[in-house]
């Protein structure tokens, strides 16, 4: 809907360009200097928070927290600075869920008084406003809080879940608005903060965020985030932490068992860092690192600033899975440094990144890989598109009075990925390039509107090359269900010569035993699994998978690949590993379609895949739980 999304007031970072520099001036950042939050009026209406973000802006947040592993509950204060926009008012309106709301105060000249506040009804979506009334226009407020143990951004995992299997773990995935659950906060990518943090952690457990850390200071962990973020980029992590430097700018945090491995398969970070800067300019935010999460982490990635959090299931031993990395990585520019105003343009954040994310491994992997991972991309988008209702294929959706976590389809990834790759062909790099730079330049630590893209498309490229792509086009893009027949076909050469390899095979000219010799990369066997027909004989089955070895494959692309195949051709012999698949793996990305699939089977392994569930959902993330639970509640 186009009602939905208004333009927005923007303010004007110290290093944004002046709007009518031309596009061949590049803006000259300075790497290691924070750029100032300034605030300025919203006019875009973020359905999903109560805050009164016109009246007040919380400009920065102090968290001091006590991680308590036996309650799982972190509990302390919030400690906000305010500055208020409207002279009317002093009431403040923040977003929690399921917290303890204990006392707030208000700084008064030069003291902490009490302040009235109440916590209003809970909505299942948005959670209950936090309304303070303050009698002043106080600088600053003081919550004190505790979360509850079913915090929907919070997972608290048994030492059994964790990697060395001696200390319990805990981490936050607060996108998309899930930081209200651990922090009372304006929970509005529109709003912008920095944030300091002091974290007590039982020992010998290392606390980690998203923010440089300033080291152990007596019993806390202590943080400082000078960069502007919207709260769904606060994260933390606890649990039994080492950290290895990769190069002067990368390293990894990672429990012991885990670290070495995770150095050598991610050891290209810095590659990936130097070619996006050359392709879109400075990585601004100083430091990069990854944290490796236990199995259970619901999402391949998370891009929390300086600090990535990211699945082990991307360890796969030959850098495979690496295009993860750029992933996160790519979100320093798009997403963490330009964001969407609101979850409806989520694809601006998602669709940019997995464009640069492709530009990326072009550059550090090559043409050839990177075109693969497009066409494996294009082949889960349409998967999707046939699964979803029409009004979900737009880049741009309609989310309201709905979980915005419903926004997270392959569709903003995807096809936002596609509407770009579109425009670069048309424009030619030449072109485009430079545009994404000067986007990324304008509009850094800002949060903006797809009209507001499309207005900077249509002046610094439509406009000025006219006849090449007409505004009309661009808006079936972004508003029309589907793809449209513009979208680009990434071919491959080598899927070509696997699609030749596979039909030999079919055909009988090939023997099993010899596709065993290929010596394919991981993508050109997902390419080989995606294509097999539907006709397949359980003896063709059983044959492929003694040869080559896919139900017990260490790669968790090619196995939940398989896995989706030998379901949907009532392949038993894969049961016993699927099983062992989905009580160790809580990525929602191979689970849901999983359990979907299964349900959607026989009712024996609906029955079964539910009985699976009943002892796994314990071990899922809350997020994961509540994409799965409506699965088994459909019959
Ligand atoms: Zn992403």
């Amino acid at each position: 809907m186009k009602g939905i999304v208004k333009t927005i007031i923007f303010q004007f970072a110290v290093f944004s360009v002046i709007a009518c520099t031309p596009i061949e001036k590049q803006v000259q950042v300075k790497h290691d200097s924070a750029p100032e939050n300034k605030v300025a009026p919203i006019s875009v209406a973020d359905e999903m928070t109560y805050a009164n973000v016109n009246d007040v802006r919380v400009k920065h947040v102090d968290l001091t927290l006590t991680t308590d592993f036996k309650s799982k509950k972190l509990s302390g204060t919030a400690e906000l600075q305010l500055v208020w926009l409207r002279e009317s008012t002093t009431t403040i309106k923040l977003d929690t869920r399921d917290l303890t709301i204990s006392d707030v105060r208000y700084w008064h000249k030069n003291a902490w008084l009490p302040g009235q506040f109440s916590l209003q009804d809970a909505d299942p979506v948005k959670g209950a406003a936090l309304v303070i009334e303050l009698p002043v226009a106080a600088d600053k407020v003081m919550v004190e809080y505790a979360t509850s143990p079913k915090a929907s951004g919070l997972q608290w995992l048994d030492k059994e879940q964790t990697a060395g299997k001696q200390h319990p773990f805990m981490y936050s995935q607060s996108q998309a608005i899930h930081a209200r659950s651990w922090i009372p906060i304006q929970d509005t990518p529109a709003v912008r903060v920095t944030y300091s943090a002091k974290i007590t952690t039982p020992s010998p457990l290392t606390a980690v965020m998203s923010a440089t850390s300033n080291g152990k200071v007596g019993t806390a962990f202590e943080f400082s985030m000078p960069q502007p973020i919207p709260a769904y980029l606060i994260a933390i992590a606890v649990g039994e932490l080492e950290y290895q430097a990769m190069s002067r700018q990368t390293g990894i945090w990672a429990e012991p068992s885990v670290l070495a491995s995770a150095v050598a398969e991610f050891d290209d970070t810095q590659a990936m860092i130097d070619a996006t800067e050359k392709l879109y300019g400075p990585y601004r935010w100083q430091q990069y690192d990854l944290l490796i999460l236990p199995p259970a982490f619901p999402f391949g990635g998370m891009e929390n600033p300086r600090l990535s959090f990211i699945t082990p299931t991307v360890i796969a031993g030959d850098k495979s899975l690496v295009n993860l990395i750029a992933h996160e990585l790519a979100h320093s520019w798009s997403g963490n440094l330009v964001t969407n105003a609101t979850w409806n343009d989520l694809w601006l954040n998602e669709g940019f990144t997995s464009y640069v994310e492709n530009r990326i491994m072009e550059e550090v992997f090559g043409e050839q890989r990177a075109v693969m991972e497009q066409w494996l991309s294009v082949a889960g988008l349409k998967r999707d598109l046939k699964a979803l209702p029409a009004a979900d294929t737009r880049l741009r959706i309609e989310l309201k009075g709905r979980d915005p976590d419903d926004a997270f389809s392959d569709v903003p990834y995807v096809k936002g990925h596609m509407f770009l790759l579109y425009l670069e062909q048309a424009f030619g790099r030449d072109k485009f390039d430079p545009f994404i730079r000067y986007y990324f330049d304008k509009y850094a630590f800002q949060s903006i509107s797809t009209d507001q893209f499309v207005k900077e498309l249509n002046s610094q490229l439509l406009n000025k090359y006219p006849g090449i792509v007409s505004l009309e086009m661009v808006n079936q893009w972004i508003d029309q269900p589907g793809l449209p027949e513009s979208s680009p076909n990434p071919q491959s050469d080598a899927f070509v010569k696997v699609q030749q390899y596979q039909q030999a095979w079919l055909n009988r000219n090939l023997a099993t035993a010899a596709l065993k010799q290929v010596n394919w990369t991981v993508h050109e066997w997902l390419y080989f699994i995606e294509i097999l027909p539907a006709n397949l004989t359980m003896t063709q089955m059983r044959e492929l998978d003694r040869q080559l070895g896919f139900t017990q494959s260490t790669n968790a692309e090619i196995q939940f690949a398989w896995f989706r195949y030998a379901i949907s051709q009532d392949y038993v012999a894969v049961e016993p590993a699927v099983k062992t698949f989905l009580q160790s793996v809580g990525r929602k990305k191979f689970i849901v379609p999983l359990y979907q699939l299964l349900a959607d089977s026989s009712t024996r392994e609906y029955e079964w895949a539910k009985g699976i569930y009943a002892e796994a959902r314990a071990t899922y993330h809350p997020m994961a739980q509540s994409s799965i639970d409506p699965i088994f509640k459909q019959k």
